[in-house]
């Protein structure tokens, strides 16, 4: 394979036949629903997945996925580019019965009604799968807008004086309700 970007779909039989290989870089912004979430689409996608057929004649799509994406890290709120790898192990079925032939924890795709495979939808659904649930720096500061600080001592050194120790509060409350 040589094509500069990626097929969007495949003829899964066709490809298992000559048993298909992709082994290149393509640029993340094919990717749009990761880049949706991401700081940038800079950036590549290895992709490295061959399709073939196993002992019982399914076709399968292996291979691995890895790229650095940026995401916007949860503590600092700037880019922190985060390493995504995922392993790729996926049945492309013609249905849904011959899932029953797959081991339980195997993964499939369903073939359209031409035997064809999203081949983008699928890889960037693995994509998805693989990215952190929340990205941060190793290490940077929390957030913070300068002026915020200040108000909150502010605030702070003004409340301080009204707090009341709940125990005074009950004993306010039940001399209060002892007079009556
Ligand atoms: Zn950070």
């Amino acid at each position: 394979m040589s094509a500069t970007t990626l097929p969007q779909y495949i003829d899964a039989q066709k490809w298992a036949d000559r048993e298909a290989v992709i082994d290149q870089a393509f640029p993340l912004a094919a990717f749009a629903r990761v880049c949706e979430g991401a700081a940038s689409s800079e950036g590549e996608v290895r992709v490295s997945i061959r399709v073939h057929r196993d002992a019982q004649g399914l076709i399968v799509l292996e291979g691995k996925l890895s790229t650095g994406v940026a995401l916007i890290c949860q503590r600092c709120l700037e880019p922190v580019v985060t390493d995504v790898n995922a392993d790729v192990q996926l049945w492309l079925l013609w249905n849904e019965e011959a899932a029953d032939q797959l081991p339980d924890e195997a993964d499939f795709v369903l073939q359209d009604a031409e035997g064809r495979i999203d081949l983008v939808d699928v890889l960037e659904d693995e994509l998805l799968l693989a990215l952190p649930l929340v990205a941060a720096h190793e290490d940077c500061q929390p957030y913070q807008v300068a002026d915020v600080n200040e108000v909150e001592v502010e605030v702070a050194v003004v409340e301080t004086p009204k707090r009341e120790n709940p125990f005074q509060v009950l004993t306010g409350l039940k001399a209060g309700h002892d007079k009556k």
